[in-house]
Order: C-alpha cells, then structure tokens, then sequence
C-alpha cells in the first residue's frame, strides 16, 4: 500500500531499527516505546488488521507467532515474560492500518491495561 507507514518501513522509504527480518516477517523497535523492550513485529503483505484476515491470509499469524518466538529469545525476555498486543479498532487504540503486533517486556506490566 502507497501510503502505508509500515509498508514503507518495509520498503526501506522509511527507516528502522530493525531486531528481526525473515522473508515473510519484520519486527523493529517501536519509535515511541511504552516500555524499556517495545517491539512491533509486522508481516510485510499489507493486511490492514486482524479483521481482515481471511482463509488465504490467517497463515500469517503463523509466520508473526513463529517470528515472536525468536524474537523474545533474541532479545532475552522469555524467561522474565513479555506481553503481546494487536491493537484493533478505535477502542484498541489502532494507529496504523498494518497488521502489526507489539512485544512489551522489560519491566512488570500492569493488568488491567488503560
Ligand atoms: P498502534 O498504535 O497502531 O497499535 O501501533 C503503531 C505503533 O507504531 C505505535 O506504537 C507507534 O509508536 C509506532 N510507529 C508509528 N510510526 C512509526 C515509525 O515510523 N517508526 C517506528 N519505528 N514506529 C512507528
Ligand atoms: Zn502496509
């Protein structure tokens, strides 16, 4: 998509500081985190949310939990945990049309959140 920040991100029209890149899959810091380890891991096929998954796309959220799964051990936040978020909608708080998910850790996390 043209005018789709994470798909330029993909494209290298806008940098990143890249943590993770296989040939389905990138993940990056967050440029505004929320906690010492923010991580948004995107798919690079432009799909504007979960609720656009379909039967020909859902094998994403294979390739983004597969890509996690690295990424937490890369960056060393399994063994004390981490949260992963889809922020969906107006009431999720989605800012941008990508499928993205976050990867929060390095301190304890509240519960409920905000
Ligand atoms: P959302 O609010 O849609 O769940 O998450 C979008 C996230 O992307 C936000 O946390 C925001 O800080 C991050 N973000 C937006 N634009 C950029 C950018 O150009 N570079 C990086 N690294 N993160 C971005
Ligand atoms: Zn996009």
């Amino acid at each position: 998509m043209s005018n789709c920040i994470f798909c330029k991100i993909i494209n290298g029209e806008i940098p990143c500081n890249k943590v993770y890149e296989d040939d389905k899959i990138l993940a990056f810091k967050d440029i505004n985190p929320v906690a010492p380890i923010h991580i948004v891991v995107i798919p690079k096929q432009h799909v504007q949310s979960i609720l656009d998954l379909d039967e020909n796309t859902v094998s994403i959220t294979i390739d983004v939990f597969n890509a996690i799964n690295k990424i937490v051990r890369l960056l060393d936040i399994d063994k004390d945990g981490f949260r992963v978020v889809a922020n969906t909608g107006i009431n999720g708080g989605q800012t941008v049309s990508h499928l993205h998910y976050h990867i929060l850790g390095g301190r304890s996390l509240q519960w409920p959140p905000g």
